[in-house]
């Protein structure tokens, strides 16, 4: 074995130079500095970026160019929360009786490609179905399809009844009773047992339902649906295997027995207050807002038909109230990671979240940050993602103009790399 390593490294030494990518930057937003920097030069090697420098360099021999000179270059953008198994449709109930595990699987490779194609190279998948975003991750880090880096919670977890229950609103006859294995417990027992078999499916991460949902078939939208007991041996359980834990919230009772039991992000945060906030910044709890959720479910709630009737009045009053409490959030200072909850709406429109941030009074170049650096810090991998720095991983995308004079100019991706390899050019 060791002899075979120091072969190795002498066929390394004496291997000529790799030809190395350039990536030639009109503008450069390198997801650290505060403002955009001029024309730079990305170096690139394999799947890693070996230099950025100031200045256009020439290539050298064997080297390859890419000329982004009338594009903004910046790290690829990060999603903290989607859902790669479907779109919301007024048949997903009757989809979810219907549909087996392969048919959710071939559209999920679709949604994947949209995703990545917007310029999104991460994202953390916050509830599927049948570990259907486990067995895709598989299959894209193996280069068997086109998609984003995914961090999965596989089946998310609820409580009887909860936004999570995947029998909610379904006949007696069918509804069964889910345990911690289908993602709902009741008590510390079930909390460590859900926890366990997610880290046994191969999830990344633990994703809970706080409080309840819009779009579940249940009377309550916002009330809190664990324990302190339950939430505390699920953030204790997923500490054991190196999990962080996601908490969908909208409710702020809920919301704030989450942030106090530790867990690393809140999802939505619709009535989040003032407390919460404080909560917030003193446990360094992530705030993903999804406003773009709020406002597709809002929009959906005055088309008949669309909703069952008992979600309908839970669209018309969380959805708009979103981007409020998002601008609040951000003035008294509390972190905030990029997410939009696709699959709610379309794959692949990502970046409208981008539009709905700087509405509300963020500065484009912090809502950029919120989706690279921020993101990567969230995950803890900030060591690898979420900035153009020499010896991270090269995830790489650009837009033609300037996303700080006009965020929506991140609408139209045009180019996208990721792990040093081209998925999308100008
Ligand atoms: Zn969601």
């Amino acid at each position: 074995m060791k002899q075979i390593a120091i072969l190795a490294l002498a066929a390394l030494l004496m291997a000529p130079a790799a030809a190395d990518t350039l990536i030639h930057a009109g503008r450069l937003i390198d997801g650290k500095s505060p403002r955009a920097l001029g024309e730079h030069t990305v170096r690139i090697r394999d799947d890693r970026i070996v230099s950025v420098e100031a200045g256009h360099l020439e290539p050298g021999q064997g080297d390859s160019l890419i000329d982004l000179s009338d594009h903004t270059v910046m790290p690829g953008l990060m999603d903290m929360h989607v859902h790669l198994t479907g779109e919301y449709s007024p048949s997903s109930r009757l989809d979810g009786l219907t549909l087996d595990v392969a048919d959710v699987a071939y559209r999920s490779v679709n949604y994947a490609r949209a995703t990545l194609e917007a310029g999104f190279t991460t994202v953390r998948n916050l509830g599927d179905r049948d570990d259907i975003t486990i067995s895709l991750r598989k299959a894209i880090d193996s280069g068997v399809v086109a998609g984003p880096r995914i961090f999965s919670a596989g089946k998310t977890i609820g409580t009887t009844g909860g936004h999570a229950d995947p029998s909610n609103g379904v006949k007696q006859a069918l509804r069964g009773d889910p345990g911690p294995r289908e993602g709902v417990i009741n008590g510390p027992a079930d909390a460590a047992k859900a926890v366990r078999q997610r880290y046994k499916d191969g999830a990344d991460l633990i994703k809970i339902t706080a409080t309840g949902g819009v779009l579940s078939v249940a009377r309550n939208g916002q009330n809190p649906q664990f324990t302190d007991e339950e939430l505390e041996a699920i953030v204790a359980v997923a500490a054991d295997y190196g999990f962080h834990v996601a908490a969908h919230a909208h409710g702020a009772d809920g919301m704030k027995r989450a942030i106090r039991a530790g867990v690393r992000s809140i999802e939505h945060g619709t009535f989040m207050d003032k407390e919460a906030m404080a909560l917030m910044k003193k446990n360094s709890t992530y705030y993903v807002p999804t406003i773009m959720a709020g406002k597709w479910v809002a929009a959906k709630a005055e088309e008949e038909n669309f909703f069952p009737e008992l979600v309908r009045p839970k669209a018309q009053a969380v959805g708009p109230q979103i981007q409020s409490t998002f601008a609040v959030a951000y003035r008294e200072g509390v972190t905030i990671a990029f997410g939009t909850d696709s699959g709610v709406s379309p794959h692949g429109q990502n970046a409208d979240e981008f539009v709905y941030m700087v509405e509300a009074g963020m500065p484009p170049m912090r809502a950029i940050q919120s989706a690279t650096l921020v993101a990567a810090r969230l995950l803890g991998v900030e060591d690898k993602l979420g900035t153009l720095t020499a010896g991270k991983i090269a995830d790489v995308v650009a837009v033609r103009g300037d996303p700080l004079a006009d965020i929506a100019a991140l609408r139209e991706m045009s180019f996208v790399m990721k792990e040093g390899r081209i998925y999308l050019s100008p």
